[in-house]
């Protein structure tokens, strides 16, 4: 660590490291030359998890004590930069894992769990900072049920009450996220709470964590690495303001930056004109049918990845204008301005009613997947996916290809009734998954390609290519989006290599580019590495990828100097993306990933699309891997995608 340079402003300064195994907290001074390498949030966690597996050695087991969780914020984070509320959590994934031998991926290594970041909005990482904590470094298992509070300064590992507990199949596991935040407000007036839910209690391999009732740490298991840690809840409650280098300058450029992100969400030919009223659901249509500035659609994904369209009647009832109908009030992340692309919403009637949030994009494409065409039952399953803590994504996912199975049979020893469009039976299989509650439940909760290998030694000899043939979430993926990966070829790729996981969408995203003609290998393979290397500037920045202002331009390179002091050229802001991109991929390497993991093409992906604009599209893997060298190329790793030293 570094203590002759001083601290810049923005940040609190302050780091909390937490062992859970000693139940002992060591409050210590940031280190300033590492928040300007790394600048915060995402790039600082994985410098942090690098310091943790360099001295410990390669983590073969997520859900192992010595598994480091974090969880922090950024300088930019609670100013009045728009979107300024978004936190991050880096740990070890137990999704995008696959230790034992897989006969059914070609060439397969074992990949032993990658390393995650996950973005969550709302209030809980402000409060953090006001709580006088930058970073929360989580080692270690505690021998009881506990929790943490970060209240004025103060860090405190407490004794989890019984009132958050319940008995569910004879197991005591914490209530619903809800119950858990309304209680733990109570105890500590004005706080914010970040917790587990059952799903992560009962180390769901896509359990996630859940801030402020609906905001979620989602893709990768960060429930269930808090649940392998015996932890339940962090509670922060503080009220300092940030320290600003130049508070003035910082007030007059925020203005001039205001006015830039108003523009654009003014501007009719910007998707942004139309994010405040539709949120992410806008994506529906325009994967459907082109709408919203888009070209044909043809691209959201149906009957688990098979086709890209179905029949129109049937989209209305769960279309951008569907939910639109059901959305009412924004309802927003801390910090957020003129982007607003959240909202309540409420269903009047019906075995679905009740009041909550609208879903998103990504959560409705990937249950429309699994052909469940009913908006109210999305709409209520997403509001138990916060309440049990499941990762929506993941869990539409593995569902369709959990229905996939089920119709061929190979399912039929666990009980399954699961099928494509039954959304009563979705409904139940969630809360079997979440609560371990049946032999079912038991078998979809585990990264998948235990569960192939499980599924195939309870079916007939040479099954196993059929049932892998079901699965696209296998050799470690986190599940696909909700852009079918047919589709694109560039899609195809940022969902190949993100550095969280096969299927990830928020590193890299081509879909505007590659509608607008964009095809060589080269340029595809380029497109979507600065994409992944400036996305980690965004999350280490606590910005939203909704942000639409340039961070690597004017007016933001000065009011960032402004709030912090550092002095960040284009170049060199864009050089800490690349460095955290490629720290992430070392660690990946050392955990098991190299091109086997990349290259690996589903066999069902390599089926043609038989409907729609997209009619005959399918992954080619001979171009596909072209793109992979060239990708390869564009970050200076070797062909077999490891990081030289
Ligand atoms: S645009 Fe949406 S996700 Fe981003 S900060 Fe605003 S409300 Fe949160």
């Amino acid at each position: 660590m570094s203590e002759t340079k001083p601290m810049p402003s923005g940040y609190r300064g302050m780091w909390a490291w937490v062992d859970l195994d000693s139940r002992s907290v060591r409050v210590t001074p940031a280190d300033p030359v590492l928040c300007r390498d790394y600048v915060g949030g995402r790039g600082l966690q994985a410098r942090l998890l690098y310091e943790k597996l360099k001295a410990g050695g390669p983590l073969r087991d997520p859900l192992s004590p010595a598994n480091r969780i974090i969880i922090g914020s950024a300088a930019a984070n609670d100013t009045a930069i728009p979107t300024a509320g978004r936190g991050s959590c880096s740990f070890i994934g137990t999704m995008a894992r696959s230790p034992e031998s897989a006969a059914w991926v070609p060439g397969h290594k074992p990949l032993y769990g990658l390393i995650t970041h996950s973005s969550a909005g709302g209030l809980f990482h402000n409060m953090l900072k006001r709580a006088g904590i930058d970073q929360l470094i989580i080692d270690g298992r505690a021998d009881r049920p506990v929790r943490i509070e970060v209240v004025e300064g103060t860090v405190r590992i407490v004794d989890a009450e019984d009132s958050l507990f319940e008995k569910a199949g004879g197991r005591s596991v914490p209530r619903t996220a809800s119950a858990i935040t309304d209680e733990l407000a109570r105890k500590i007036k004005g706080s914010s709470t970040l917790c587990v839910g059952p799903a992560g209690w009962n180390l769901i391999d896509f359990a996630c964590l859940t801030a402020d009732y609906h905001r979620n740490f989602g893709r990768g298991g960060a429930g269930a690495v808090f649940g392998s840690k015996n932890l339940v809840a962090v509670t922060a409650y503080g009220k300092e303001p940030v320290p600003y280098a130049e508070p003035e300058e910082f007030k007059k450029l925020g203005q001039e930056l205001d006015r830039i992100i108003k523009a654009s969400v003014e501007d009719p030919n910007r998707t942004a004109s139309f994010r405040p009223t539709t949120g992410t659901t806008w994506w529906l249509d325009r994967a459907f049918n082109g709408r919203y500035l888009g070209v044909k659609g043809g691209y959201l994904p149906w009957h688990n990845f098979d086709e890209g369209v179905f029949d129109s009647a049937d989209y209305a009832r769960v279309s951008t204008d569907a939910f639109l109908a059901i959305s009412g009030k924004h309802n927003v992340c801390n910090k957020c301005r003129h982007i607003f692309c959240t909202r309540s919403a409420k269903v009047e009637s019906g075995p679905y009613a009740g009041e909550g949030v609208r879903p998103e994009f990504e959560t409705i494409a990937l249950w429309i997947n699994c052909c469940i065409l009913d908006r109210d039952a999305i709409f209520h399953m997403n509001d138990l996916c916060n309440e049990l803590g499941v990762d929506t994504m993941t869990f539409g996912s593995v569902m369709a290809g959990a229905m996939e199975l089920s119709e061929k049979g190979f399912l039929s020893g666990y009980g399954s009734r699961l099928r494509f469009g039954d959304a009563a039976e979705m409904i139940q299989a969630l809360k079997d998954i979440a609560y371990g509650a049946n032999d079912l439940g038991r078998l979809l909760g585990h990264y998948t390609d235990r569960v192939i290998a499980e599924v195939a030694a309870r079916s007939a000899p040479g099954a196993l290519s059929d049932i892998a043939y079901c699965a696209t979430t296998a050799y470690g993926g986190l599940g696909y989006a909700g852009i079918n990966p047919k589709a694109f070829p560039g899609m195809f790729t940022a969902y190949g290599t993100s550095n969280r996981g096969r299927g990830d969408h928020t590193y890299a995203w081509t879909i505007q580019a590659e509608e607008g003609g964009l095809k060589e290998a080269r340029d595809l393979a380029a497109y979507v590495a600065e994409g992944q290397a400036g996305k980690a500037l965004v999350d280490s920045l606590g910005l939203c990828d909704f942000f639409t202002g340039d961070i690597t331009a004017e007016p933001f390179l000065s009011l960032y100097r402004a709030l912090t002091g550092i002095e960040y050229t284009a170049d060199s802001l864009k050089a800490c993306g690349r460095r955290i991109y490629d720290l992430e991929r070392r660690i990946n390497n050392a955990q098991g990933r190299d091109r086997t993991y990349d290259a690996f093409v589903p066999a069902k992906l390599k089926v043609p699309l038989t409907r729609g604009a997209l009619q005959g599209r399918a992954v080619d893997e001979a171009f596909y891997n072209s793109v992979l060298d060239a990708y390869y190329d564009y970050w200076g790793w070797s062909r077999q995608g490891l990081v030289k030293k």
